[in-house]
């Protein structure tokens, strides 16, 4: 049973955030074309599952290989439709290519287990799940997509993904790789359209068994709730507010010229931004100018050219969402630092660091998903674990010092779903990626994510 359609636009102008000029005109799907493409997908469903482990791999790297031949392409699409740095999207797309090849190598090692139990033989099946639903943002369209659509096809699941209304444009043509690659129709599709009518559509759907979202936490809420009445399972990766610890004993130069791309990459669009920089109060002022001398040096500009390190924001909504946050600057915020925007058309918002000492604040409390950095002294370790853990959210964040035991004690304690230490990564293709708290719940990536794409069943076998 579908939700009636909202009076929404049927055509969805795509256009690119640097120039602001049109890139397509996209159809916004129904619920009755939503309805058409899980009717398609639940007959491919059925053939799909039956393929045998080590042929699904070989159509997946079939598909890491064209997603490799059309690197330069599929790169330019996301720079223009994102407005994100040419040199990140080279670098999303081939991590694509690794998705899928990294579970084509996984899928024929995932195997059930035999259990010796009174009176027989136990064994477990992990068997796919059938329609799947992938509900997918506009910061790293491609890249996301690739994350649900690769562990979901390798377990035998056949996949209906909803771009957001910004970005459907890359979706769309890998879902035509796949195609190409020798994927059945129907196993891989894309439905373009607005999160209350197509979303709402996949979610409400009786027959797709999962949502595996990607968003904010409060259209995360409002699918948790939909689903249930069909009581579909569903993963959530949901907003952050990330946490930058710098402790005394840190090598600060190090710190300090990573922290500014720790935010400001992907123009703060970024769910694992650690946007609060958390520094020990005896090297405060020494590591705010280390900093102030990294912000400064950051590339804004053209997304086309090979130096640019940070683009313009996704859309003039969501720039006035962020400049929200500063104008006016709030009675507890100080800045420290702004850079210059390019002018000239664009959702340009140039890096900006400010400072707080009150923790309550809403900059240092919010996402906002935009290139503000908070930044707070910290007396000692406690005290970093209190400021730290002191939000909703428990996505990623980082911890710099060089005292190995005071790391790990960091990062047991820090409520968070990935940490790293001495480092800015949060995602590694091999490793579980997902939240904790408000951040969502459920793994993608890692060997992980084929558990959230099948369900174990359990068949005993009388002996006698
Ligand atoms: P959003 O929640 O507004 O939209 C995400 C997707 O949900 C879009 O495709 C949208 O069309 C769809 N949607 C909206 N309303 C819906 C509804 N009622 N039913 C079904 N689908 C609906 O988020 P956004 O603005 O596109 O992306 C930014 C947010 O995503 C940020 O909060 C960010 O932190 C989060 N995010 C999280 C991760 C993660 O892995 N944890 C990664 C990237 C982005």
């Amino acid at each position: 049973m579908l939700e009636p359609d909202v009076n929404v636009q049927r055509k969805m102008i795509v256009s690119n955030p640097a120039t602001e000029q049109p890139l397509a005109v996209v159809e916004a799907w129904g619920a009755d074309e939503v309805n058409a493409a899980v009717r398609l997908s639940k007959r491919a469903y059925p053939e799909w599952s039956k393929v045998s482990p080590s042929d699904r791999a070989l159509l997946l790297r079939r598909l890491a290989n064209l997603v490799t031949d059309n690197l330069e392409a599929l790169a330019r699409m996301e720079t223009d439709n994102v407005g994100k740095p040419i040199s990140d999207s080279r670098d999303e797309v081939a991590m694509v290519a690794e998705v899928f090849n990294f579970y084509a190598g996984a899928i024929d090692k995932f195997r059930g287990d035999t259990i010796p139990v009174a009176g027989g033989i136990d064994m477990t099946f992990n068997e796919p799940l059938g329609v799947v639903g992938a509900i997918v943002p506009w910061n790293f369209p491609i890249a996301i997509t690739s994350w649900k659509v690769g562990p979901a096809l390798a377990c035998g699941n056949s996949i209906i993904v909803k771009p957001a209304e910004l970005t459907p444009l890359s979706a769309v043509k890998l879902a035509d790789l796949a195609l190409d690659a020798g994927i059945p129709p129907g196993v891989f599709q894309v439905v373009p359209g607005h999160g209350q009518v197509a979303g709402s559509a996949l979610v409400a759907h009786e027959d797709v068994a999962k949502i595996a979202f990607t968003g904010s936490s409060e259209v995360g809420r409002s699918i948790m709730a939909k689903a249930s009445k069909t009581l579909k399972r569903v993963t959530l990766e949901l907003g952050g507010k990330s946490s930058n610890i710098i402790f005394e004993d840190a090598d600060l130069d190090k710190a300090a010229s990573a922290a500014p791309m720790a935010v400001f990459g992907n123009a703060g669009q970024d769910c694992c931004a650690r946007s609060r920089i958390l520094i020990q109060r005896s090297i405060y002022d020494d590591f705010v100018d280390l900093l102030v001398a990294a912000s400064a040096a950051i590339e804004v500009g053209d997304p086309l050219d090979e130096d640019t390190q940070m683009g313009p924001l996704i859309s003039s909504d969501h720039l006035d969402r962020v400049k929200g946050f500063i104008d006016p600057l709030g009675e507890s915020l100080e800045v420290i630092y702004q850079g210059a925007s390019p002018g000239g058309p664009g959702h340009w918002f140039a890096p900006m660091l400010v400072s707080t000492s009150d923790p309550t604040n809403r900059v240092f409390q919010e996402e906002i998903f935009g290139p503000i950095a908070c930044l707070i002294a910290f007396d000692d370790e406690e005290d970093a674990v209190r400021l730290a853990n002191e939000t909703c959210y428990g996505l990623s964040g980082s911890i710099w010092t060089r005292d190995g035991a005071r790391a790990l004690r960091m990062a047991r304690s820090v409520a968070s779903g990935n940490l790293s230490i001495n480092s800015n990564s949060s995602v590694r293709v091999a490793t579980p990626f997902g939240g904790m708290k408000q951040s969502g719940f459920g793994r993608e990536l890692g060997l992980e994510a084929l558990l959230s794409y099948s369900d174990v069943k359990n068949v005993f076998y009388s002996t006698s």
